[in-house]
């Protein structure tokens, strides 16, 4: 049982851009189940708050298309189709292009060391088989340099576009996929330090493509979820405790073919 369920009260008064985040992180951390429902009394419950706030929250996240808002039905977790994967991660193509390189260009030693220590991180959650820590710190390492770079509507804008393919790699990933899209991370910085920036653009496609390879994998819609569970602390606060693995259906990662997250 989370912290959060134990003392609901523990969140009375949570602003609007708290539960935003919270939906946000727990879709990251691949928490939730693709489709899930989004019920407003639940989430009044969880966060103590009263039906105006969840709705804006609801309101904001299904501007950045990460909530669906059904009339008559209420909030859903977003579930992309492979062709709307496709869009996104073409988006990121387009905008990680142009952010690399203008990085490549500017990046300074403590920018590089920061990004080395954020790779130190996603290793040690790749070994501690912390799933949600994992999942979200391999997404944030390319926004983290977008904030480097400095233009914080390109990074917003990435910010969603990478929240939303965390939805998208829900049911295809692995650990060995995110070894692999972490090892690809540390051949980017090797690259930025120094200062190719042929090669860091060829990296880059080569990273972002490994998704693309899996959309085919996209099916289904998911069912058994604990939203109090899922919109719990976030994984660096779960100390000591199991990481979680909801997946879709309740079932463990795909194994069977290795797609990346990048
Ligand atoms: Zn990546």
């Amino acid at each position: 049982m989370s912290r959060l369920r134990k003392s609901p009260m523990e969140n009375a008064g949570a602003s609007t851009e708290t539960i935003v985040e919270r939906i946000t992180t727990a879709v990251l951390e691949q928490r939730l189940p693709l489709g899930a429902k989004l019920g407003e009394e639940k989430l009044c419950a969880v966060f103590g708050v009263s039906r105006t706030k969840v709705r804006q929250a609801l309101n904001r996240l299904a501007r950045s298309k990460l909530v669906v808002l059904k009339p008559r039905r209420g909030a859903f977790l977003a579930e992309p189709t492979p062709e709307e994967a496709r869009q996104i991660f073409e988006a990121r193509r387009v905008i990680e292009c142009e952010i690399f390189a203008q990085f490549t260009r500017t990046a300074s030693e403590a920018d590089l060391a920061a990004l080395e220590r954020h790779v130190q991180a996603e290793r040690r959650a790749i070994r501690l088989d912390d799933v949600p820590l994992r999942n979200r710190l391999l997404g944030t390492f390319h926004v983290r340099i977008a904030e480097m770079v400095g233009n914080k509507v390109l990074t917003e804008i990435l910010a969603d576009l990478v929240t939303r393919s965390s939805l998208i790699t829900l049911l295809l990933q692995s650990t060995q996929a995110a070894s692999c899209s972490s090892d690809e991370h540390r051949a980017l910085i090797a690259a930025i330090r120094a200062r190719k920036a042929p090669l860091v653009q060829k990296l880059l496609r080569e990273h972002l493509d490994h998704v693309e390879r899996d959309l085919a994998d996209i099916d289904g819609r998911g069912s058994e979820f604990d939203l109090a569970d899922a919109l719990g602390p976030v994984a660096a606060e779960r100390k000591g405790k199991a990481p979680a693995r909801r997946v879709r259906n309740g079932s463990t990662p795909s194994r069977g073919r290795v797609p990346s997250q990048p």
